[in-house]
C-alpha cells in the first residue's frame, strides 16, 4: 500500500493528513525511522560527519528569521535537516566522547520516549495526566527512598497525599536547585502574625519583618554556577553566594565553614542555606555530608545537597558510604539525566519533610484547585511532559542492581584510567577519581622534573611560566582532537594544591558510556601524545625551558 504523497500546499486535506496519516516506509522518514529503530548507533555513526567546519560557518545554514510561506514535502524536509543539523551535531553515544555527563541511551529509551511523546500527556495537572500523575509521585517515592530510606508505613502515609509531596520533577538540575532554595527562602521569611510572608509581601518586607540584614548561600568553591542563578532569581543577589574554600581533595574546608557561618551570625546576615555538593561538576569529588549537617544543625539552616550528577551512586551498595550524610538533607538534587541514563530533562529535587513544599504552594481558578492532586500546584514549572515513564521504565528494567553494576564498573574503569595516566611518563594526573570523573595534562616528562624542582624550591616563577604553557598546550590538544572527531575529553580550569592553588588548565573526562573500553582509553592518550607533537608553538618552548 502506498501513502499518498504529501501535496506541497497547505490544504485542507493536506493539514488533515499531516495529523492523520504515517510516512510510508519507503519515504526519507519511514526509511530513518527503520534505521533508527534497527540500530540508533549505526544511525548516529552513518549520519553524523566528524566535520571541521567551524560554528560559525554551520551558523550560514542558520541566518533567515523569516517564517517560510511555502510549504515542504516532508521527505524534502528531512534532506535538508539530516544535511545543515544531523550531520553537524554531537555525537554524545559514542564511546570515545567522554568528556561530559551527556552520553549514550538504552535502546529501549528510543521507542518509549516515541510512546511518551505520542501520548503527549501534561503533569501539571491530572485532568491532562490521568495515571500519570500517581506514577510521578511513585517515581519521587523511589526517589526519595534512594536518599532518606524511610520505612513503608512513611511512604504509605505521604505518597500519594495532595497537599504534601515528596518532591518535584523538574527540566533539570538547575531547576531542582532553584526549587529547593525557593522552598528554603519561603519557609525562613514565612507568614508571621500580621505579615503575609515573602510570597505575597516580597523579599524586601521580608527581610525588614524579620530584620536580617541580608541572606546569602553558603558553597565549596566547586559549587555549581547554578546555586548564582538561583540565587539571582530568589532575589537575594549573585554575591550572596559565598564561595567556602575546598580541601586539597576538592571538599569543603569544614572549618572555613562554620567559621564563616559564626561571622556572618555576628553581623546578622542570615545564612539562607548551606549547599553540600556530592560529586562536584569538575572533580567529581563529594563534601563531608556529615559534618555540614552538624553546622546547618547548629546554625539552624536548610541544609541542600546538590548531587546532580552523584546522586545516582546511592544505587550502588557498594558505593553508597561515599554520600553519608545526604539523608541528613532537607533537599536533594538528582539529575536522571546523568547518571541513571534517561534522556535530558529529567531532574528531581526531594524533601526530607513532606510538609516542606506548603510554602510554594499555588493555587488557580481553573485547575490547580485546594486539595486537588495537581502535581503543578508545587512546581517551578507549569506544562511538563511525562519524563516519570522513563525514569519509572528504567528503574523497573535496569532495576538496582542493573544500576549499581553500571555504577562499580564506571568507578572502575575511572581508576584504570587513572592508573593509565599515573604510569604514562608524558602524563599527568591532576585529581584522583573518587567517582567516574579525573583531571589530568600532558606534560613531557622532562618538565614534570623541572616543575618538580621549581615547587621544592619555591620558585613560583618557573612553576607559573611552565604551567601557563601547559595550559596552552593543554587547550591547543584539546582542541585538536574536538576537531579531528575521533575522540572527545573537555578541558576546564581549577586551582591545584600541589601548585600553591595556582589555577591550572585541565582535561576533564566522565566516564559514563558503559561501552567505553580499555582500548579506548588506551587509543585516547596515544593520539593526545601524537597532537602534543603538532604544537609548534608551546611544546618547542616548554622543552626550551626544560632543558
Ligand atoms: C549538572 C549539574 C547541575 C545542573 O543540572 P542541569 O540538569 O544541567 O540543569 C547542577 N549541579 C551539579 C553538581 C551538576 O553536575
Amino acid at each position: 500500500m502506498t501513502t499518498p504523497k504529501r501535496t506541497a500546499q497547505a490544504t485542507n486535506e493536506s493539514l488533515h493528513r499531516i495529523f492523520t496519516v504515517a510516512e510510508a516506509p519507503d519515504s526519507t522518514l519511514g526509511r530513518i525511522e527503520q534505521e533508527i529503530s534497527h540500530s540508533l548507533s549505526d544511525f548516529l555513526n552513518n549520519y553524523i560527519v566528524a566535520s571541521k567546519n567551524a560554528l560559525s560557518d554551520i551558523e550560514q545554514d542558520f541566518v533567515s528569521a523569516r517564517i517560510p510561506e511555502q510549504p515542504e514535502f516532508v521527505s524534502d524536509h528531512m534532506h535538508h535537516l539530516l544535511d545543515k543539523l544531523v550531520a553537524h551535531s554531537v555525537h554524545t553515544a559514542s564511546p570515545s566522547f567522554i568528556g561530559h555527563m551527556t552520553s549514550a541511551l538504552p535502546a529501549f529509551i528510543l521507542p518509549l520516549s516515541k510512546l511518551m511523546v505520542g501520548l503527549n500527556q501534561n503533569l501539571v495537572k491530572v485532568e491532562t495526566s490521568k495515571a500519570f500523575t500517581p506514577l510521578e509521585r511513585q517515581v519521587l517515592g523511589m526517589m526519595h527512598n534512594l536518599v532518606y530510606q524511610e520505612n513503608d508505613d512513611f511512604y504509605q502515609q505521604w505518597l500519594h497525599n495532595p497537599n504534601n509531596s515528596l518532591g518535584a520533577f523538574c527540566s533539570g538540575g538547575t531547576v531542582a536547585n532553584i526549587t529547593a532554595l525557593w522552598v528554603a527562602r519561603n519557609k525562613l521569611l514565612k507568614a508571621d502574625g500580621n505579615f503575609p510572608g515573602i510570597t505575597r509581601a516580597g523579599l524586601f518586607n521580608a527581610l525588614q519583618h524579620y530584620g536580617y540584614q541580608g541572606l546569602v548561600i553558603l558553597v565549596s568553591e566547586r559549587g555549581h554556577y547554578s546555586l548564582q542563578k538561583s540565587a539571582d532569581v530568589l532575589g537575594i543577589g549573585q554575591d550572596s553566594v559565598i564561595a567556602i574554600p575546598t580541601d586539597e581533595y576538592n571538599k569543603i574546608d569544614c572549618q572555613k565553614l562554620a567559621h564563616k557561618c559564626q561571622q556572618l551570625t555576628d553581623k546578622n546576615i542570615k545564612v539562607l542555606a548551606i549547599v553540600g555538593v556530592a560529586g562536584t561538576t569538575e572533580t567529581g569529588n563529594i563534601d563531608p555530608l556529615n559534618k555540614m549537617a552538624d553546622i546547618a544543625e547548629q546554625y539552624q539552616c536548610h541544609f541542600h545537597v546538590d548531587a546532580a550528577w552523584g546522586g545516582a551512586t546511592l544505587l550502588s551498595n557498594k558505593h553508597r558510604y561515599l554520600l553519608n550524610g545526604i539523608e541528613r538533607a532537607d533537599s536533594v538534587t538528582i539529575d536522571a539525566h546523568k547518571q541513571m541514563y534517561v534522556p535530558m530533562g529529567a531532574g528531581v529535587v526531594l524533601f526530607k519533610d513532606p510538609s516542606a513544599v506548603a510554602d510554594i504552594e499555588h493555587h488557580a481558578e481553573y485547575i490547580l484547585r485546594k486539595g486537588s492532586k495537581d502535581l503543578g500546584s508545587h512546581s517551578l514549572e507549569g506544562s511538563r511532559s511525562g519524563m516519570a515513564m522513563l525514569v519509572y521504565a528504567s528503574l523497573h528494567i535496569i532495576s538496582r542492581p542493573g544500576y549499581e553494576m553500571l555504577i562499580n564498573r564506571a568507578i572502575t574503569k575511572a581508576k584504570y584510567f587513572a592508573d593509565i595516566i599515573n604510569h604514562h611518563e608524558n602524563f599527568e594526573l591532576i585529581t584522583e577519581p573518587e567517582l567516574c570523573l579525573l583531571t589530568y595534562r600532558y606534560v613531557p616528562k622532562t618538565v614534570q622534573t623541572v616543575l618538580a624542582k621549581a615547587c621544592v624550591n619555591r620558585d613560583s616563577k618557573t612553576r607559573n611560566e611552565l604551567n601557563l604553557l601547559l595550559g596552552q598546550l593543554t587547550k591547543f590538544i584539546q582542541k585538536r582532537q574536538r576537531e579531528d572527531g575521533r575522540s572527545f575529553v573537555s578541558r576546564t580550569r581549577i586551582e591545584v594544591s600541589r601548585y600553591g592553588g595556582e589555577k591550572v588548565i585541565v582535561f576533564r573526562v566522565v566516564l559514563a558510556n558503559p561501552l567505553t573500553s580499555k582500548v579506548i582509553l588506551n587509543d585516547i592518550l596515544a593520539e593526545q601524545c601524537l597532537l602534543a607533537q603538532e604544537s609548534e608553538l608551546y611544546l618547542p618552548q616548554l622543552l626550551a625551558l626544560s632543558s
